[in-house]
């Protein structure tokens, strides 16, 4: 891949870089200066019909390879993505802004996804089971669904589409593979990988473009399995409920959050406010497990405030791919104009805003990046009232709430989960009554003591309960999404018996 792309870029299907059947290019735009790296085609119905019917195609041959021998594909991927992490690090800031240890952690990241997947195909697969007969023997056994469609956001650009797509081919699955049209960049570099490592026609194939062109028609076709979606809840939730009338069908969403942070009169304050200060303001707050969320007891309140609103007033806002940025630009125009309408709904809400830097002094952007998506912090506090939407809602940016709380842990897990979203969440405190009692009680799927509520590993589950997910999360149990379950049973007698004492004598009318 060349460091600035050059020409406009195809969608690789069955093995072959090609055009598509449309007429639409569109732009992947750097969100620091607003320039543009390079220019796509943009995918129509019938390109995805093409890339379904390749990978339907595939599937027979590929699902009879061991699991070891599909491993090797993503070991070389593996490699790939070790060897070229600065170089892949740096093109994932360029596309979507966020800095530099940032950009390289995305690749590292999806690094780890492809090794957990390329390793679990030497570990053991399904389970010996018990059976009431002695002359059986049970089994459960793992079978791949068929084609899966992976649809991923621009926040994780490398690292997410690795979490859908590692584990879904070693078990045998092929792949329809749309990435965001923020990021399509990214998306060019992976598909050259896969080609670069051989994988055999139509087992991987990516097609580029909008949801309405591309996503839309790859979750309705009924040749796909399973859909594989990580995005917004608007969206995700649409997904879900189309995939849902289809039987057989499965759709694995995994969405949004309104993530909040505890911080008890138990606290540490100095855990506290480093652990706010990274989940707020990381990846310039566009993480699904950012917090936008700061629950804070009143007995420590103050401090705790004047500390965070100290360091919210002074993080290094500034060029992506300077090592001394802390919080990058955001990655849309879009995203900037969500982010100031938030702001206001909260200061018409009755906020009192601590810290104001969503338009930036002309002084901190920096030379020749006038033109970037800026935004800083945008730090408030306001009055718990179950009412207010600017504590409910998913922003997507570093707009912070400090909502103080005067009570027991119970009521400050009560603040906690009133919000439909139920992703990630953390608690600091030195009680380890009040961490157990959050552990237990708090309605989300990542949650952490004494820590940011970002950061998650992928050998841990990943992925949320209510609003902010449907049961079958992301990373390492993403193998329920794309698997099915045999329940397996060999009787080794000539005689046939059943379990729950059944009779199996077939009776006559002589009898
Ligand atoms: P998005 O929902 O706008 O887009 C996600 C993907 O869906 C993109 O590829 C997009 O093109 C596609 N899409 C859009 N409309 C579609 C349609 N009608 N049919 C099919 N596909 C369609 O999300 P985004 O703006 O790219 O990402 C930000 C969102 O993702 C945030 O809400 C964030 O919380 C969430 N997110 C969640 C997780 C998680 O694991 N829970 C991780 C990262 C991001």
């Amino acid at each position: 891949m060349s460091e600035q792309i050059q020409e406009t870029y195809k969608h690789y299907i069955d093995g072959e870089w090609v055009e598509g059947d449309g007429s639409e290019t569109f732009e992947s735009v750097n969100p620091a200066n607003d320039e543009t790296l390079g220019e796509f085609h943009a995918g129509v119905e019938s390109d995805v019909d093409r890339a379904i019917e390749a990978a339907d195609e595939a599937f027979d041959e590929w699902r009879e390879l061991s699991h070891i021998d599909r491993a090797e594909y993503l070991w070389d991927i593996y490699h790939e993505l070790r060897e070229r992490t600065d170089e892949l690090g740096e093109i994932v800031t360029k596309e979507c802004g966020k800095e530099i240890s940032e950009g390289k952690a995305d690749v590292v990241e999806a690094a780890h996804m492809v090794e957990w997947a390329a390793g679990d195909a030497r570990h053991p697969k399904g389970d010996v089971v018990p059976s009431e007969i002695g002359s059986k023997d049970s089994y459960m056994r793992r079978k791949p669904r068929g084609v899966i469609a992976c649809i991923t956001p621009w926040n994780f650009p490398v690292a997410i589409p690795f979490w859908h797509m590692a584990v879904a081919l070693v078990e045998g699955n092929t792949v329809v593979w749309k990435p965001s049209s923020v990021t399509p960049w990214c998306g060019q570099i992976i598909a050259e990988m896969f080609e670069d490592v051989g994988i055999p026609d139509g087992v991987f194939n990516l097609v580029q473009g909008f949801g309405s062109e591309v996503g839309n028609p790859l979750v309705d076709d009924e040749r796909i399995a399973t859909v594989l979606f990580t995005g917004s809840s608007e969206v995700g939730h649409a997904i879900a409920d189309t995939v849902g009338g289809e039987p057989g069908k499965l759709a694995a969403c995994e969405m949004g959050g309104k993530n909040g942070i505890i911080v008890t009169e138990d606290a540490d304050l100095d855990v506290a406010v480093h652990s706010a200060i990274m989940s707020s303001f990381k990846t310039t707050g566009q993480r699904c497990v950012s917090s936008e969320r700061l629950i804070v007891h009143t007995d420590v309140y103050d401090e705790f405030k004047e500390r965070y609103v100290e360091l919210a007033e002074n993080v290094a806002v500034g060029d992506p791919l300077d090592e001394d940025t802390f919080m990058g630009p955001l990655t849309t125009t879009d995203q900037v104009e969500k982010f100031g309408q938030f702001n206001q709904l909260a200061r018409d809400e009755g906020a009192t805003v601590l810290v104001d830097r969503e338009d930036l002094d002309d002084a901190e952007i920096p030379d020749g990046h006038e033109d970037g998506h800026w935004a800083g912090p945008f730090v408030y506090e306001i009055g718990y009232d179950p009412e207010l939407r600017c504590l409910k809602e998913e922003v997507f940016g570093p707009h912070v709430a400090l909502v103080e709380y005067d009570g027991d842990i119970e009521r400050a897990v009560e603040i906690h989960n009133d919000t439909p979203y139920g992703l990630s969440g953390a608690i600091i405190s030195e009680d380890y009554r009040q961490i157990n009692y959050y552990r237990d009680h708090a309605e989300v799927g990542l949650a952490y003591a004494n820590l940011p509520c970002i950061g998650a590993e992928v050998q841990l589950p990943f992925g949320g309960v209510k609003k902010s997910g449907n049961g079958y999360p992301s990373a390492r149990e993403v193998i329920e999404a794309v698997t099915e379950r045999t329940a397996w049973t060999l009787n080794n007698s000539k005689d046939i018996q059943m379990a729950q004492g059944l009779s199996a004598e077939i009776t006559t009318q002589d009898d």
